[in-house]
């Protein structure tokens, strides 16, 4: 079908006004030649307002429109179409934007334009704009560092906070690997937890801390990731928030240290370093716990300087703090380092020991600290000699709590204080009246050697494998005039006190050294003698050189004899012991280590002594083969000692069943009461010959 001219017109003006665009047709003069309807609603005028006038009608002001003529009109007529975005005016004054495009469509500058309104997007844009401006200051404030991980590319995009908090260059590439790489080595699988969890766990965020190495030092990271997810729930990316908690960390530390800090302050006294009142009772409550559920007893030492106040007058304040810091030093090297030793207050201290077997243990102890008058301490050049009372209450006997503990021992120290004072007493008296009998017992056992009231007993040692008759232990007793026979335990201990160790061991030692010498030459063959040295002998060269004289005097060869340290003595002072060991180990005489095994010693020190034997303590045979503690420690012993290559000996040994035991673990050689108690010279006499028989 063929179209007419005015069929045409007709449509031609139906197509232009039925389009949702404004259309509008300008001239030469940029005047309206033509405007659809749709324009004409768009700017709020009819018709005939519009046709015939200039275009300037549409716009704000004559400087809006020239900016229009310019960016639009004279542009259409060098590229013939143009397409830009436009603030324009309305009749009622109202402003909107448009979107116009622009085409020459025929001769002499006539311009078909197109107008649509696109204020609501265009405000969209811009508040996308702004709102992404706003989450990037904000990521910048609280220096968070945002991140996408694509999982269908497996990229990661990350904001530039990211890069500035991982040190990476904004325009180098952030991967999930190269990150993972600076992660620290422990916290790399908690990152790829986490990520696994949101990827396949029913979890909504994750967060984790973990450190991050950035050029050389170390960050703390707070991440969070949860995932997006596609219409069907599976995810599609991972999308996370950064924070470097660096600092937050420092000041937690910081506050801890502050905290710990306080902890000392409030615990421990500031001019010793030790612990103060409020310390001291929560111990000795903790100590009471325990005591109470092992049957044990506690011992509180309440100890008072008696010639502080008047050193305090005499030398001034600073001099009395330095006394008190010595004094302290010296007393806490006297006790356990398992004992609490607390400063109560200005001159008072308190000692708690706990454990007691014997009360004998408490007045040693005390001994020992007011032996200290021996070492004087030098306060501004001038020698103190400290003198100090000493007040004992026991738990359970003195007292069940705290309170009532601490105060009795205080009436003790000021029972001790009356008494004249540099003393001790007991809360109970009679306590104080049996460790004064002990006292009177010092002076005697100072006049025992004289009078010769010690004797040497012997206790064989047997090779179980052939059977044969090793040697023997020489061990001392005190032969009392009205006390009877008094056993080494009872007072060795006290002669170490009272510094008359080395006396009685160098009688012992001769005393034992000229008999065996005369079995010998008598042909008893009587084996090796073992003797006890103390730790005092191995502090310089007197004993050595006494030893050696023994030994030329009697013709003792080195080989004949042998000398026991006990572990615990030994460690007391291991770098000192063992220059007097060589050289007794030089002149060919063995060296044992005596209850092995009570002594905490250091392999490491083990290794450096010249030592030829090990000695199993009698406490770890004792419950042989029943014990499981007691069986791994004993065959413990026995591969260490064959590790080190010595020989090895069990003491204490008082039944077939605990000697058959060690037999199988590698030890036979034996001392104890299986086979003889310690007996006198001549009793061993026939017991070797009974032997040999
Ligand atoms: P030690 O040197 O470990 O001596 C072994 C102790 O265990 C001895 O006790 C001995 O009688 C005891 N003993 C051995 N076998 C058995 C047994 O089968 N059953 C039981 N119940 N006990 C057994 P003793 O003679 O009372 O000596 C005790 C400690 O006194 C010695 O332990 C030693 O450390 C010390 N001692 C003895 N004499 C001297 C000495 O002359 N000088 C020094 N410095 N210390 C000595
Ligand atoms: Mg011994
Ligand atoms: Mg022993």
């Amino acid at each position: 079908m063929s179209t007419t001219q005015s069929q045409q017109t007709k449509w031609s003006s139906k197509l232009f006004n039925s389009t949702y665009l404004g259309l509008l047709i300008t001239d030469h003069q940029r005047r309206n030649l033509l405007v659809n309807q749709q324009l004409c609603t768009l700017f709020g005028y009819k018709e005939q307002e519009l046709t015939g006038q200039s275009a300037e009608i549409f716009h704000i002001s004559e400087e809006s429109f020239k900016t229009f003529v310019n960016l639009a009109f004279n542009n259409v007529m060098n590229t013939k179409a143009i397409n830009l975005d436009y603030q324009f005016k309305r009749k009622d004054n109202s402003l909107f934007w448009g979107h116009v495009t622009g085409e020459v469509i025929d001769e002499d500058q006539v311009i078909l334009w197109s107008i649509s309104n696109i204020t609501e997007r265009f405000e969209l844009q811009t508040e996308l704009l702004r709102k992404k401006q706003q989450l990037h200051a904000i990521n910048q404030l609280i220096n968070m560092g945002t991140w996408e991980f694509d999982l269908r590319n497996r990229k990661l995009t990350a904001s530039a906070e990211m890069h500035h908090i991982l040190g990476v260059a904004a325009d180098e590439e952030i991967t999930f690997s190269s990150m993972l790489r600076k992660v620290h080595p422990h916290d790399r699988s908690i990152l790829k937890q986490g990520l696994y969890n949101l990827l396949n766990a029913d979890v909504n965020t994750e967060s984790t801390s973990l450190r991050y190495k950035r050029a050389n030092e170390t960050r703390y990271l707070f991440m969070q990731g949860m995932p997006t997810l596609d219409r069907t729930g599976r995810p599609l990316s991972i999308i996370g928030a950064t924070l470097d908690i660096t600092d937050k960390k420092g000041l937690e530390l910081q506050l801890q240290q502050q905290n710990s800090l306080v902890h000392f302050k409030s615990n421990y006294d500031d001019l010793t370093g030790l612990p103060n009142r409020q310390l001291l009772i929560e111990q000795l409550e903790q100590m009471i716990i325990r005591s109470e559920q092992n049957r044990t007893k506690i011992a509180v030492l309440f100890i008072d300087l008696d010639d502080f106040k008047s050193l305090n007058d005499a030398l001034g304040h600073t001099a009395g703090d330095e006394y008190l810091i010595k004094i302290a030093t010296i007393m806490k090297n006297k006790i356990r380092v398992s004992d609490t030793f607390a400063r109560l207050s200005g001159d008072t201290f308190v000692i708690l020991l706990d454990d007691i077997k014997d009360i004998n243990v408490i007045s040693n102890i005390i001994e020992k600290g007011l032996n200290i008058i021996n070492e004087p301490i030098i306060i501004e050049e001038k020698l103190i000699y400290p003198r100090m009372s000493v007040g004992v209450a026991l738990y359970p006997n003195d007292g069940l709590d705290s309170d009532t503990l601490l105060k009795n021992a205080d009436a003790a120290m000021f029972k001790a204080k009356s008494d004249g004072g540099h003393t001790y007493s007991f809360y109970d008296h009679s306590l104080t009246q049996s460790a004064l009998e002990r006292i009177g017992m010092e002076h005697e056992l100072q006049k025992a050697i004289e009078n010769d009231e010690l004797i040497v007993y012997y206790q064989p040692q047997i090779n179980a494998t052939d059977n044969t008759f090793l040697g023997m232990e020489a061990l001392v007793r005190w032969q009392h005039p009205t006390k009877g026979l008094i056993m080494p335990n009872d007072f060795i201990p006290m002669a170490e006190v009272l510094n008359l160790i080395v006396p009685l061991n160098h009688w012992v030692i001769k005393t034992a050294i000229k008999q065996h010498v005369q079995w010998y030459k008598e042909g008893k063959k009587p084996g090796v003698l073992a003797l006890n040295l103390a730790v005092k002998q191995l502090e310089n060269l007197h004993s050595f050189t006494f030893i050696q004289e023994v030994l030329q005097t009697h013709n003792c060869k080195p080989e004949w004899i042998e000398f026991e340290v006990t572990e615990g003595q030994l460690m007391q002072k291991p770098e000192v012991a063992v220059h007097v060991l060589k050289k007794l180990s030089e002149l060919g005489i063995e060296i044992a280590i005596d209850d092995f095994g009570t002594g905490y010693s250091s392999l490491a020190y083990l290794k450096h002594l010249p030592i030829d034997k090990l000695k199993i303590d009698k406490s770890f045979v004792d419950n042989l083969p029943h014990d499981s503690d007691d069986v791994a420690i004993a065959k413990t012993v026995i591969t260490l000692a064959n590790n080190l290559k010595l020989k090895v000996i069990a003491e204490g040994v008082e039944t077939e069943e605990q000697q058959r035991f060690l037999i199988e673990n590698g030890c036979s050689c034996f001392q104890g009461y299986y086979y003889s108690k310690p007996i006198p010279a001549q009793e061993l006499e026939a017991f070797i010959q009974q032997y040999q028989a």
